[in-house]
């Protein structure tokens, strides 16, 4: 089971970043209003998440670090039809397995449980006072994996990668209040206002704030929101570009190009928008079970999520040029 639960870990469990990212999830799919991360040394000395969702309660707390324990699926309905951020029950099996981690969880606000996760067996577990929801550290990412940890590149990349995922999850949950802390410096603070302008202006730059036009779309398949910055701010990569389907931040090359395609004209060669999309659709029509890191996605029906895209960016433009 460890072996197993190892090599999963090298497909979920990447870099500090991954645990970032399937933390924030478990946070977010246990409906949290406020997350604070507190890392160190970019997440390889430690990874903190507290939440204030659901937490676990104490007969789930065993499974929940199990292999393919998942709270979140039943069947196969479920399977096609995800709503969740998390689906495979792996993430805290793998983070587990290649960490050390101690959770603290409580469901009522009064007594909760803590317990202790060394190579993906819990070795200590009590009743503890605690808030309502999960206050999750993880330390000592890679000690048992030296090839692993060898790969993980600089401080300053490995932050990036977080930083990354942070405002992303931050962008699709304005309604959440997200806290990142690196080394005692805030680097994103958001106030869970519902409005994802405003977490765009905080992570981008108060200078786009009034720039900012909101795009809407509707089709009998797909509801689209999004903001797109006018063309006077732009970027020299595509890295501003962010489409989520159902809150899933998500890469998707045609997507892009449609978002592009949008600006047509208006970009100077070598230089790309700022732009924010989610896409609401039935999870039928989108299968997310692609990769174990939830990235790549397959979408039916792709060509009219193109024109959907294209159109609304050309409407909200038009008139414009360089
Ligand atoms: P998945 O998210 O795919 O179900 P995970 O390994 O990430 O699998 O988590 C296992 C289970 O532990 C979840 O299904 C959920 O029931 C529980 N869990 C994990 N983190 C939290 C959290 N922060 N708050 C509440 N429950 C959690
Ligand atoms: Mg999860």
């Amino acid at each position: 089971l460890s072996l197993a639960n190892k090599i999963a870990a090298g497909e979920v469990v990447e870099r500090p970043a991954s645990v970032v990212k399937e933390l924030l999830e478990n946070a977010i799919d246990a409906q949290a209003t406020q997350i604070d991360i507190t890392i160190k040394e970019s997440g390889i000395q430690s990874i903190r998440v507290v939440d204030n969702g659901t937490g676990i309660e104490e007969e789930d707390i065993n499974k929940a670090f199990g292999r393919h324990a998942t709270s979140k699926i039943n069947n196969d309905y479920d399977l096609f039809h995800i709503r969740t951020l998390g689906f495979r029950g792996e993430a805290l099996a793998s983070i587990s397995s290649v960490s050390r981690v101690t959770m603290k969880t409580c469901t009522d606000g009064m007594l909760g449980h803590e317990v202790q996760v060394e190579n993906g067996e819990i070795i200590k577990q009590q009743p503890a006072k605690a808030k309502k929801g999960t206050d999750i550290l993880v330390k000592d990412l890679f000690y048992n994996t030296p090839a692993r940890l060898k790969y993980v590149k600089s401080l300053y990349t490995e932050l990036g990668k977080i930083t990354d995922i942070v405002n992303r999850m931050a962008m699709s949950h304005p309604d959440i209040s997200f806290n990142l802390v690196s080394d005692d410096k805030t680097v994103l603070s958001t106030n869970g206002s519902g409005k994802t302008n405003e977490v765009m202006a905080e992570i981008y730059g108060m200078k786009i704030a009034k720039d900012l036009v909101e795009i809407n779309g509707e089709t009998d398949d797909y509801v689209m929101k999004g903001y797109v910055c006018k063309p006077e701010h732009t970027r020299s990569n595509r890295h501003y570009i962010s489409i989520f389907i159902n809150g899933r931040y998500i890469k998707n090359f045609v997507l892009n190009k449609a978002i592009i395609e949008g600006y047509h004209t208006l970009l100077p060669i070598g230089r790309y928008p700022i732009v924010y999309i989610n896409i609401e659709m039935d999870p039928i029509l989108v299968d997310v079970n692609v990769h174990p890191t939830k990235l790549e996605v397959r979408l039916s029906k792709e060509q009219l999520l193109y024109d959907l895209i294209n159109n609304k960016i050309k409407e909200a433009f038009r008139g414009m040029s360089l």
